[in-house]
């Protein structure tokens, strides 16, 4: 078929002889290209009514209409998550459709650790220890835009599936054993995950349990979409975790994504 896609799969067939297996698969990737375009565009059209009903419940202040105020507060919390998951979507369907970087520049690290800290303080409210370690010394090369989401999205876990006085720590430090590269790793000592989900914790809307994920508030992407970020960054994502104990996720970029850093911004 002219302008078919096909793949090839080498099978040992005999001690002497192999099997070359040729497979059209036009028609599995015209279908995933279905798929990811009905999602992009569901989400764009989503996108302007969720923004419409939103703002008008926002302007309603609970405190005015104390005979509607319960309400009032769930519906404006329920249409933020909303917004939430169809912002999270359409990040998701523009990255899956990227083939690379569509810009690439130098990512100042010292402001996105600074910015990293301002966010778990502001999602912990004191009920956590946060520590920000920066032993790298070197800034990233990339998309600074995608990094922050992607690094937000896991500092944003930990708190949620850490219980009141613990601790988050996010390190950003050269990679260990001789390798070049560095590594943003975030550490909590929260639940942590079972085993047994890990090979399936970056997949869309894949959950370890439901009624705990739904009452952190999260939209079931957001490790979707690390990974994602991680993969145009030619990065590779790790996660070691003991339920009970806690989580690390650790981000390792290799030495092609190491800029010197040049200027300190304090
Ligand atoms: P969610 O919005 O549900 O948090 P994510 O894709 O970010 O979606 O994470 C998927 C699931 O992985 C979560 O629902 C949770 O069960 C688990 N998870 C993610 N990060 C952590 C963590 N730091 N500690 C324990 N569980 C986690």
């Amino acid at each position: 078929t002219p302008g078919a896609t096909l793949s090839f799969r080498l099978i040992p067939y005999s001690e002497n002889l192999w099997l070359l297996v040729a497979r059209d698969v036009s028609r599995l990737l015209q279908l995933e290209q279905m798929r990811r375009d009905f999602v992009a565009n569901v989400s764009h059209e989503l996108r302007t009514p969720l923004t419409v009903v939103h703002g008008y419940l926002e302007m309603l202040d609970p405190d005015e209409h104390p005979e509607w105020a319960p309400m009032l507060t769930e519906m404006q919390k329920q249409s933020q998550r909303m917004a939430q998951l169809v912002e999270d979507l359409l990040t998701l369907s523009r990255l899956e459709s990227q083939e690379g970087l569509a810009y690439e520049e130098p990512v100042a690290m010292a402001p996105l650790l600074a910015t990293l800290r301002r966010e778990a303080e502001a999602l912990s409210q004191g009920r956590h220890e946060i520590v920000v370690e920066d032993s790298a010394g070197v800034d990233l090369y990339g998309s600074a835009k995608e990094l922050h989401s992607a690094f937000s999205n896991l500092v944003g876990n930990a708190i949620r599936y850490t219980p009141a006085g613990g601790r988050v720590a996010v390190r950003f430090r050269p990679e260990r054993g001789g390798a070049q590269g560095v590594v943003l790793e975030v550490a909590d000592t929260g639940y942590g995950i079972p085993a047994a989900h890990l090979p399936r914790i970056t997949e869309r809307f894949y959950r370890v349990s439901n009624s705990r994920s739904r009452e952190s508030g999260g939209t079931g992407l957001g490790l979707s979409i690390v990974k994602h970020v991680l993969h145009l960054h030619q990065a590779r994502l790790e996660i070691a975790s003991e339920v009970g104990q806690g989580s690390t996720f650790s981000c390792h970029f290799g030495a092609e994504r190491v800029r010197p850093r040049l200027l300190e911004v304090s």
